[in-house]
């Protein structure tokens, strides 16, 4: 399964938060034998956003957006995302459902910021999705998850977005695996072996040098995993390992 993650959010690209968002996603999809093909964070900026969707959306099996979902004025994604897919804006009714019995919950846990604040909010803006997308529920926040045509909408919020991608989690798979070998030789002293097990493997071997840790991590991922363990084996006959 071949995925891409979009990240939406001038304050990304201002560098002013850390996108935990795009590492914690591309670990999961990892982790359950997909690739990640892209990841790219776009600014606030709604035909940046349409033109990449359409994109991604051709080219991979998935999509993860993340970031402008919701009810407020920066909340950019869901509009976006309809009009890749030439779709209308539509009010759902379980996520109307949801929202309404999160903002409930919300305002029966803090009562007095809800007084103190005035918290009044628009359950139909909060529940609005692309037509005929399947509402995906946010066990966390306001924000209600959605998919539609393989694109996956998850709020910014990084907790909510993995409460959210929890509930759509087994849908991502896929038969790439790796494993890591860890060496202390410098990576140039390495460098021709690595090439040569990917010659002759049918495998990608990367190598990852750390500074701090004084050492190289050497990755090998194919998609049969015989031919992982050989090359790693193949490697560890020839390199320092530790
Ligand atoms: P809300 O439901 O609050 O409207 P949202 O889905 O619209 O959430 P944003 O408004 O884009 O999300 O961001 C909410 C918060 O999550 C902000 O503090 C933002 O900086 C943070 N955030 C957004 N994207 C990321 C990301 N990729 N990695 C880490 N934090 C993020
Ligand atoms: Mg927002």
């Amino acid at each position: 399964m071949r995925v891409a993650i979009l990240t939406v959010g001038d304050e990304l690209l201002a560098g002013e938060t850390e996108n935990t968002n795009a590492t914690w996603l591309a670990g999961q999809v990892t982790d359950r034998g997909g690739v990640v093909r892209r990841i790219l964070t776009v600014p606030d900026d709604p035909p940046t956003l349409v033109d990449r969707i359409r994109a991604y959306h051709d080219r991979f099996d998935a999509v993860l957006v993340t970031g402008g979902l919701g009810g407020t004025h920066d909340d950019l994604t869901v509009p976006a995302v309809a009009d890749a897919l030439d779709r209308e804006v539509v009010v759902h009714e379980a996520a109307r459902a949801a929202v309404e019995r999160t903002a409930a919950a919300l305002a029966e846990a803090e009562p007095e910021l809800f007084e103190q604040y005035d918290l009044d909010f628009d359950p139909d803006a909060w529940a609005s999705l692309p037509a005929g997308a399947r509402h995906v529920e946010n066990p966390v926040g306001l924000a209600p998850g959605a998919v539609v045509d393989g694109v996956y909408l998850l709020p910014g919020v990084p907790e909510e977005m993995r409460g959210v991608f929890g509930n759509v989690a087994e849908e991502f798979g896929g038969d790439r695996v790796s494993r890591s070998v860890r060496s202390p030789a410098p990576e140039g002293a390495l460098a021709e072996t690595l090439a040569a097990a990917g010659d002759r493997f049918d495998v990608a071997v990367g190598s990852y040098p750390s500074r701090a840790d004084r050492e190289v991590r050497v990755r090998v991922s194919g998609t049969d995993p015989d031919a992982v363990d050989a090359a790693v084996d193949w490697l560890a006959e020839r390199i320092d390992t530790v």
